[in-house]
């Protein structure tokens, strides 16, 4: 998608902190963190919301989370973490490509909602 930021960043053509990436999945971490460590976990195949994930993606929805969990334990989030997907304007979306935060470093607070 030549109008979506995080496919940009996958391209390489806008520079982002990179802490992981494969064939499938790229992590980095996030412009404007919300806690000590904040950082997006995303496909890199273009899905620009949950409602474009199908069946056939279980597997690589079961790698980003796995991805997200194994850099957590890397980032030293060994006292737990927040993991969220935000969806669709009402759930606070504003890049839409689909993306996993994972965020801690403190204790986190806060309604979610
Ligand atoms: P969301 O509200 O779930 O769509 O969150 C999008 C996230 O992307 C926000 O937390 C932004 O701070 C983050 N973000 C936006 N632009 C960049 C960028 N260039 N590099 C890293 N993170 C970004």
């Amino acid at each position: 998608m030549s109008d979506c930021l995080f496919c940009k960043i996958i391209a390489g053509d806008i520079p982002a902190d990179k802490i992981y990436e494969d064939d499938e999945v790229l992590a980095f971490r996030d412009i404007a963190p919300q806690a000590p460590t904040h950082f997006l976990v995303i496909p890199k195949k273009h899905y620009s919301d949950l409602s474009e994930i199908h069946r056939e993606d279980d597997q690589l929805v079961g790698k980003i989370v796995r991805t997200g969990a194994e850099l957590a334990a890397q980032e030293g989030l060994d006292k737990g973490y927040r993991v969220i997907f935000n969806n669709g304007p009402e759930g606070c979306q504003i890049v839409f490509h689909v993306h996993m935060h994972i965020l801690g470093g403190r204790q986190l607070r806060g309604p979610l909602g």
